[in-house]
């Protein structure tokens, strides 16, 4: 069996066991328990690494976006790697704050924010974040009443909805007209105006993001010409802007795909944003150029480790019934997402068999896998692991069917640390009467 998917590093089988690092997935299991969420530190990193290098030479900064995987441990990991952070809630914020992550390296997100999380956002550190992405004119005016009140500039970019197609899962794309997110060109255009008769904003940025798994650069180019184009006309209305912000949305591979490799998105922006860029002559300004990754760092450094509960045969196909359900991995009910299904000890002997990989959860949608090739031999008691679980897991987990979450175990070489503790029945009622 290949793992297309899995970086061999980090993830691989040594003899007929399905390691991490240096330790057996199965001895993590038995140590704490399944489903369990496991993550390798250094697949977490590399890709962060990765990009730092292929843009060394241009000022950048790399903000994580937190709800990707927005465990405390791994904003920590992230932000004493150098990174930043990308927020979209007052809770994000207050995980970054725990994670100690500098005021300065935090950008903040979304359409709809409060003006409790504005304040948090200004109040954050000693002279508050580094941007907000504002997407409306109300919006900025709201932040300007916001920031008068509290007494600190907020220093903002104007998200630009750019129009362009991302060619992803209709759900996950940001981009298009139809969508909630940014602002048409006009719209942003009118909006860097209006805001230089504001006291307590400051245009400083120009930003887009134009959805997630994306598997081809040429939107992402089209996003970012546009982006250019804007940023030129800002720097055009005499506001110096200090940065450009190109949101994240680079996919990863889930099984065959083909994604765009680090090094070939880093030579995209470089040529748009880097010093021979159009920008970088037309206007002899070098903003900063911020990334919004979440996938891409925190994608394939996870995977959740489930057991078999029970086989089944049904008329026309076979189950295998494992204990993690559509509460602990969304993705493949909400997306109808792929994600393999891999057994954690190899099996040399036995056939393949063809089994549909479903959770206990009592929706028809709650199935991680349809028609998987398994050992025929798998069975009850027997462990699995659902790869490329370490983006849009967890931080999508709930409590359905009053299940607990799951724990999350971080293995950095050969130990390993639960950073998050398997939830008992008492936090599942926690605050209720
Ligand atoms: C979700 C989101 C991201 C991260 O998207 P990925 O596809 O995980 O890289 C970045 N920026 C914004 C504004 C987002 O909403």
């Amino acid at each position: 069996m290949t793992l297309p998917i899995m970086n061999s590093r980090h993830f691989r089988y040594v003899g007929n066991e399905l390691q991490v690092e240096g330790v057996p997935l199965s001895r993590i299991a038995e140590k704490f328990g399944t489903p369990v969420y496991v993550y390798s530190e250094a697949a977490l990193l590399e890709p962060l690494d990765r990009i730092r290098s292929c843009l060394s030479g241009l000022d950048h900064l790399v903000c994580f976006a937190a709800k990707a995987n927005s465990n405390l441990s791994i904003l920590r990991l992230f932000a004493g790697a150098g990174a930043g952070l990308d927020a979209v809630s007052g809770g994000e914020l207050f995980r970054a704050r725990k994670a100690g992550v500098p005021a300065d390296r935090i950008v903040f997100s979304g359409v709809g924010k409060t003006e409790k999380e504005m304040e948090e956002a200004l109040r954050f550190g000693r002279s508050g974040i580094l941007a907000f992405n504002v997407e409306s004119a109300e919006e900025l005016t709201v932040l300007n009443r916001v920031a008068e009140r509290v007494g600190r500039q907020a220093r903002f970019s104007i998200r630009l909805n750019p129009d362009v197609d991302p060619k992803t899962h209709p759900y996950i794309s940001t981009g298009l007209r139809k969508n909630k997110f940014g602002l048409p060109r006009a719209e942003a255009s009118r909006l860097a105006r209006y805001s230089r008769e504001l006291r307590w904003v400051s245009l400083r940025g120009a930003s887009v993001h134009i959805g997630s798994q994306l598997l081809s650069l040429a939107p992402l180019r089209e996003a970012f010409r546009n982006l250019s184009d804007f940023a030129e006309e800002i720097v055009a209305l005499n506001i110096p802007l200090s940065h450009v912000d190109l949101g994240g949305g680079l996919g990863i591979p889930y099984r065959n795909e083909e994604a765009p490799s680090i090094e070939s998105y880093c030579a995209l922006i470089q040529k748009e944003f880097g010093s021979n860029s159009r920008l970088a002559k037309k206007t002899s300004l070098r903003p900063k150029v911020v990334l919004e990754p979440g996938r891409l760092l925190a994608g394939n450094a996870g995977v959740l480790v489930s057991e078999i509960l029970f086989r089944k045969k049904g008329v026309s196909r076979n189950f295998l019934i494992i204990d993690a359900a559509m509460n602990d991995l969304i993705r493949p009910a909400l997306y109808e997402s792929h994600h393999e299904i891999v057994p954690l000890t190899k099996s040399g002997r036995s056939r393949d068999a063809v089994f549909d990989v479903v959770g206990p959860v009592c929706e028809t949608s709650d199935v991680f896998g349809r028609a998987r090739r398994l050992p025929g031999s798998i069975a009850r008691g027997d462990l699995v692991a659902v790869l490329s679980a370490g983006a849009y897991g967890f931080s999508m987990a709930s409590q359905y069917n009053s299940r607990t979450r799951v724990a999350e175990v971080l293995v950095s070489g050969n130990r390993t640390r639960v950073i998050r503790r398997r939830e008992t029945y008492e936090d599942l009622i926690r605050g209720e009467s």
